[in-house]
Parts: C-alpha cells; sequence; structure tokens
C-alpha cells in the first residue's frame, strides 16, 4: 500500500465508513471532463457528478477562469458590514431563475446548513407573529435533508439516525411514503396519510419540508408531481409554510430547472447547494418570499426583528464567482436536451436489468438512472468490479445508480449502462 494510503486509511475518516474497518479508497490525482485518473493511471468515467455537483464536468475552462480572476481579487472577505460584486451577482441570478415569489437570498457554506437556515426561518416567521405554538415540521417517509442536528431530525426516521439521537433530536412528524411513482397515473388516494396528518396537526406546524418530485440519498425515490401539488394546496389552506429542498434537484437534473416547476409550486422557502458551484467548493443558498423576510424583520416582544443566522464563510466570494460562471455555463448551454438526451439512453439501456435476477426495479427520471436490487449490495465489491470495468459509480444499500454530468457523451454513458448491466448480471 502507498504511504499515502496508509496514511488515509490510519488517520481520515471517510464518509459513513468505520475508522477501524473501512472500505477501501481509491487515490483520484485528477479530473477533467466526464473521466477521474487514479494515481496507478487508470482512468474512471464518471458516473456520480461527485454526488450530483460536477454537472459540468471536472476541470472545467470557464469554472477555472472564473475562480483564478477571483482569487486575483480576494478568496474572502466577511460577509459582515461588507459586500462585494460575487454575492450580488449569483443572488440576482438566483432570484430571477427560481420559481417566482422566492427573492431574499440567504447565502450559506453547504446544503445542511442551508436546511437548518430554512427550518429556523421557518421557525422564526411563526415566532414573529406571536405563534410561538407553531414550532414542528412534518415531512415525508424516505426523505435526506443532511447530516446536521435540525436536517437529521427530518431524514428517514428508520434509515436516518433517529434511533442513535433519540433523546437530542426534536420529535417531528413524518407522513408515509409516496405512493404513487412519478410515472403512474395519479391516485389521490396517495396523498390521504399526509393530508389527514396536517389537518390533525397544522396547528402546532410552522413548515413542511420535503424534497420535491425526487428524494435522494434517502432512497432515489421519484413521485409524482400531483402529490407536491396537493402539499401545496393543503399548506396555504393550512397555513403551513412550505419548504422546498432542491439540494440534490436543482438546476436541470430532473429535466426541469428546479424540480418544483414539475407540480408549478413555488415553495415559500427553498433550499439549492450541491451543483450551485459546479461542484468546485462548498456553497448552498436559502431562499425565502419576501412575506417571510418581512415579518421575521418586524420586531415585537416575541421577535428581535434580525434572522439569527450568520456563517464565518457567507457569500465567500471564491464560491460565489464560480457559482455565477456555473449558472451562466448552464443557462448557456442545450441543458435541457443534453437531460432529455442521457434520460433517454438511460431509459433504453438500464430497462433490460427490470428481468435480471435479484433486481426489484429501475427507474429513470431526467438524469438519474437508478437500479433498485431486492438485497444490499457488498459496497467494496461491487465499486472494484465498477473500476475494473472503466467507471465510477458508487452504490448505497440496495440503491445502484449513475447521475452523470450533463455534458457527458452518448459513447460515456453507453459505457456505463453496460458497466452496470455487466457488473450487476455477476452479483
Ligand atoms: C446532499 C443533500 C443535503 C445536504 O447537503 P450537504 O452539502 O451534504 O450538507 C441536504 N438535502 C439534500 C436533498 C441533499 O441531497
Amino acid at each position: 500500500m502507498s504511504s499515502l494510503l496508509d496514511f488515509d486509511r490510519k488517520h481520515l475518516w471517510h464518509p459513513y465508513t468505520s475508522m477501524t474497518a473501512p472500505l477501501p479508497v481509491y487515490e483520484v490525482v485528477a479530473a477533467r471532463g466526464v473521466r477521474l485518473q487514479l494515481a496507478d493511471g487508470r482512468e474512471l468515467i464518471d458516473g456520480m457528478s461527485s454526488w450530483w455537483a460536477a454537472i459540468h464536468g471536472y476541470n472545467h475552462p470557464v469554472l477555472n477562469q472564473a475562480a483564478t480572476e477571483q482569487l486575483g481579487k480576494m478568496s474572502h472577505v466577511m460577509f459582515g458590514g461588507l459586500t462585494h460584486e460575487p454575492a450580488v451577482s449569483l443572488g440576482r441570478r438566483l432570484v430571477e431563475m427560481s420559481p417566482a415569489g422566492l427573492e431574499r437570498v440567504f447565502f450559506c457554506d453547504s446544503g445542511s446548513v442551508s436546511v437548518e437556515v430554512a427550518i429556523k426561518m421557518g421557525l422564526q416567521y411563526w415566532q414573529a407573529k406571536g405563534k410561538e405554538g407553531k414550532n414542528r415540521l412534518l415531512t415525508i417517509r424516505g426523505g435526506y435533508h443532511g447530516d446536521t442536528f435540525g436536517a437529521m431530525a427530518v431524514c428517514d426516521p428508520v434509515g436516518g439516525m433517529h434511533q442513535l439521537f433519540r433523546g437530542v433530536l426534536p420529535q417531528h412528524l413524518f407522513a408515509p411514503l409516496v405512493d404513487c411513482s412519478f410515472s403512474e397515473p395519479w391516485d389521490p388516494q396517495a396523498l390521504h396519510g399526509f393530508a389527514e396528518l396536517i389537518q390533525a396537526n397544522h396547528q402546532q406546524l410552522a413548515a413542511v419540508i420535503l424534497e420535491p418530485i425526487v428524494q435522494g440519498a434517502g432512497g432515489m425515490r421519484f413521485y409524482h408531481p400531483e402529490f407536491l401539488a396537493g402539499v401545496r394546496r393543503l399548506c396555504d389552506d393550512l397555513q403551513v409554510l412550505l419548504i422546498a429542498d432542491e439540494i440534490a434537484t436543482g438546476f436541470g437534473r430532473t429535466g426541469k430547472l428546479f424540480a418544483c416547476e414539475h407540480a408549478g409550486v413555488t415553495p415559500d422557502i427553498m433550499c439549492v447547494g450541491k451543483a450551485l458551484t459546479g461542484g468546485y467548493l462548498s456553497l448552498a443558498a436559502t431562499l425565502a418570499t419576501a412575506e417571510i423576510a418581512e415579518t421575521i424583520s418586524t420586531v415585537s416582544s416575541s421577535n428581535p426583528g434580525l434572522f439569527m443566522h450568520g456563517p464565518t464563510f457567507m457569500a465567500n466570494p471564491l464560491a460565489c464567482a464560480i457559482a455565477n460562471a456555473s449558472l451562466q455555463l448552464l443557462l448557456d448551454s442545450p441543458w435541457k436536451q443534453q437531460i432529455q438526451a442521457i434520460e433517454a439512453i438511460m431509459d433504453e439501456e438500464l430497462a433490460s436489468l427490470r428481468e435480471q435476477v435479484g433486481v426489484s426495479d429501475v427507474r429513470v427520471l431526467g438524469g438519474i438512472g437508478v437500479v433498485e436490487m431486492k438485497e444490499a449490495v457488498n459496497v467494496a465489491k461491487i465499486q472494484q468490479q465498477f473500476i475494473e470495468q472503466g467507471v465510477w459509480i458508487r452504490p448505497f444499500g440496495r440503491l445502484v445508480y449513475i447521475m452523470p454530468p450533463y455534458i457527458i457523451s452518448a459513447d460515456d454513458l453507453h459505457h456505463l449502462t453496460r458497466a452496470m448491466a455487466t457488473v450487476l448480471r455477476n452479483t
């Protein structure tokens, strides 16, 4: 083992792995386009976009240039009492491209923090209105919203970490999994469980939080847009805010710029992250309506009139400059056609896996292709097999899935789907 891997194994934590008996890791030395280059010289076609983030591929000349130019000016400066062009341009761009009505932007450093900020906004909103009793959240099972405490508390109660941290996590409400997939005809029954919960509890509910249309790390499920439309109506009728966590889905991945657009809804609060900088740096944002911002800003005996949050690296200029370039690149690109082409190829080439022994479901939406197995896969073994096939695919649990960079060529995508077929045939 190289001394680098040796040190890594002894001293570095990797995500969701044992420190003493970790899964193997591979040393990557460079990345360009859709290819990762390993230290041993092997090249892998990237099927993961580094967890939804690297939508333009790696080492993109336009993003590199934006980073270099901003570095020459300043990489960081505090946002307390100062402002700068990268933040203002990015804020303007986000307001313009987001669902109508979302016009106040809070910049933060990661997706989980943007979820904390969204939850806090929801709580402070009702506090400011003198309705302190509205301090719980409602979500749906199978969700994932991040690893910090506020976010963890609304992750799926079984798949998440509720058991481990019980007694510390706030207790929220969980509606059943949405029993109507994106591609099925809409079944109004699918809204009943949710409707019952919100009707019975709205007086103590500050907000509903959910991932619109696609539930990511909690199970890679695609649910029907009518469900989301129904949730929006119920929230309006019962005076509960709607928080849409678009951290995974935002910026085109599902075939719409934001997944909320599938249902034509505007949330009251929206979280974005992951692809925001094209995968270059950690940056996220929480957008809210003017009404929320103004309510939080009213001074009263129950409310200080300030939103109580402010990270050190808020609106980091380097990250904002890269995000500006990344969003410009996205909007100037034929991203819709790219996603449609990816979807068509995955639809066609993954379909045959449905008949495969051990496979329980195959589903494709936009630039996301999922093969759900009946049993959890052996990640170490299957990852190695994928590497032997020249691809980077990182499964979790029963899910083997790809969400490649939007710029992937048809040939490289064939390579990914072929590798999935080959490897899953042998498991
Ligand atoms: C990844 C993710 C998060 C957390 O973002 P981090 O940047 O990892 O903190 C939250 N919500 C959703 C839907 C995500 O996919």
